[in-house]
């Protein structure tokens, strides 16, 4: 079970601008007895006591207040608190570009488990607008879930693209990940014209029709693994666009039959043989040449890994 943290700044932060909100709403004896019981704690004389009494004020509000609901359902919605995170801290910063939340692995030890926490950064004016706060940590925590995640085990390890694959795989992760939760009936980040918009101008080179069908499919898709996005991010036209072809996007994929937006990047074919003989083997008269879809590619290999002997 995961604990969620909170830093003492941040939670001052948030107290602070919420009863300076709900001051303005009249609620002014609620505002008055949380002043009362600050002023107490400012009765000390200045140093570690007086601190620790108004961070202890600060907190008890916090959770009076319940302002800790938010992240407790958002880490719930996406099944963070039975996963294997030790915890999820939170604390405030300034800028919306330092927002954000990262899964960080710790070993105490050589050999010892990782210990998994998250580490989320919020703007605490977020709680002015609860649906946008609610959604920037719906969107965040998908990311993190998809990083614990079977389909992107080794994504942290062997990292993301860099340059502007790097970008370009962002676009397709988040995007992905609000389609996600909108077909839950969640919303994430941004709607979804905001994120067709930008992937029109991330992707729009694909050309017409071609661009807007790799979008349905990342919005739609239920979840994509980090190699599919990995593929889609550094080969977009041989993924996404395939402009000859057989591999042209929605083309069923030659094993499975599906309609097909993301196939296996074609180079993989040199680096696996072991897969290309398993998929020989049942499919006589198939050629990397005619590619795969990312989904049958990965279930090879996961069979050719599983069979090999280790
Ligand atoms: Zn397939």
């Amino acid at each position: 079970m995961a604990k969620i943290e909170f830093d003492a700044g941040f939670v001052e932060a948030v107290v602070f601008s919420e009863m300076w909100r709900r001051s303005g709403r009249g609620e002014s004896r609620l505002v008055r007895s949380f002043h009362r019981e600050l002023d107490a704690a400012y009765g000390e004389p200045p140093g570690e006591a007086r601190d620790r009494q108004s961070r202890a004020v600060h907190a008890a509000w916090f959770s009076r207040l319940r302002l800790d609901r938010p992240v407790v359902e958002a880490a719930s919605q996406l099944g963070l608190q039975s996963s294997r995170l030790e915890r999820i801290f939170v604390h405030g910063v300034l800028s919306a570009h330092e927002e954000g939340a990262d899964l960080m692995g710790m070993r105490p030890s050589a050999g010892s488990a990782e210990i998994l926490s998250v580490v989320t950064r919020i703007r605490s004016q977020r709680y002015a607008e609860f649906d946008c706060l609610e959604g920037f940590l719906l969107h965040e925590f998908q990311l993190v879930s998809d990083l614990l995640s079977a389909g992107f085990s080794g994504a942290r390890e062997c990292s993301f693209p860099s340059g502007p694959a790097r970008e370009r795989y962002r676009l397709l992760w988040e995007t992905h990940a609000d389609g996600r939760l909108a077909r839950r009936g969640l919303r994430g980040l941004r709607p979804k014209d905001e994120w067709f918009s930008l992937f029109g101008k991330g992707f729009g080179f694909l050309g017409s029709g071609y661009f807007e069908r790799a979008f349905e499919w990342l919005w739609n898709s239920a979840a994509l693994s980090h190699l599919q996005l990995y593929g889609a991010a550094c080969d977009p036209r041989a993924s996404l666009a395939e402009e000859h072809g057989s591999r042209a996007p929605g083309t069923p994929c030659p094993l499975c039959r599906f309609p097909t937006h993301v196939w296996a990047s074609a180079d993989v074919w040199s680096g696996r043989p072991d897969i290309r003989d398993l998929i020989q083997s049942r499919f006589a008269k198939w050629s990397p040449g005619d590619g795969a879809c990312g989904e049958c590619y990965e279930r090879f290999v996961a069979v050719a890994d599983s069979a090999a002997p280790t």
